[in-house]
């Protein structure tokens, strides 16, 4: 299935949860969900509408794939990946999402958004202790050293993302050398640091139908 390309607002809109998938526009007073925090389309006005379960489950699906910035194939990649290893599969699905490079990338504050992790990783920005990596889905593991390679420190993006992470926080899991440019992997996230409300059972029980 091909990425989806329209407006990442449509999306927060259409799964009713601000979604974080822009950046510093999220956080001002132009984010499309704090202005019509309503479905898109010309019925997302529309009232009282019920939701079967299966809608319930696939929204959550939806809602989590899309937080990511994954395609259908990728998603249940990874879904198949948590189902084969031991505990919870819902929580091995979402921290295996959390240790995507992408994801790590913007907790670690040197993107904005998922999306931009992406794309800078694709353009050769990011070394993973002292080798080049341009894998998104690539799966960061404890003690990792990330660091922007040094002809990439100037970017003025990379340095405007670190000046907002304030706002976001470094999730516990991740040491941050803010001056350096560099983070480390002190651990794998636990279920308790995936602070977005997400009901990963929902998931699970989709794919089991
Ligand atoms: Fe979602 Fe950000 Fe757009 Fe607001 S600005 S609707 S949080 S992507």
């Amino acid at each position: 299935m091909a990425r989806y390309t329209g407006s990442v607002c449509r999306l927060c809109r259409r799964e009713n949860l601000k979604m974080f998938l822009k950046g510093d526009r999220c956080y001002s007073d132009k984010c499309a969900f704090d202005r019509r925090g309503y479905p898109p389309g010309q019925h997302g006005q529309r009232r009282g509408r019920k939701i079967s379960d299966y809608g319930i489950q696939l929204r959550e699906k939806q809602k989590v794939k899309r937080m990511y910035g994954l395609s259908e194939k990728q998603f249940h990649l990874f879904f198949e990946r948590a189902e084969r290893q031991k505990d919870v599969t819902g929580t091995n699905l979402l921290v295996l999402l959390e240790r995507r490079l992408d994801n790590v990338i913007y907790r670690m504050g040197f993107v904005n958004s998922r999306t931009q992790g992406r794309h800078f990783i694709k353009h050769n920005h990011f070394l993973i202790n002292g080798k080049k990596v341009n894998i998104p889905s690539y799966l960061i593991k404890i003690g990792d050293v990330v660091e922007i390679r040094e002809k990439s420190k100037k970017i003025q993006a990379i340095e405007d993302a670190l000046g907002a992470v304030v706002r976001r926080g470094v999730p516990q899991w991740i040491d941050l050398e803010k001056d350096n440019l560099k983070g480390i992997v002190k651990s794998f996230p636990v279920r308790d640091d995936i602070t977005m409300p997400i009901a990963e059972q929902l998931i699970v029980e989709l794919y089991s139908k």
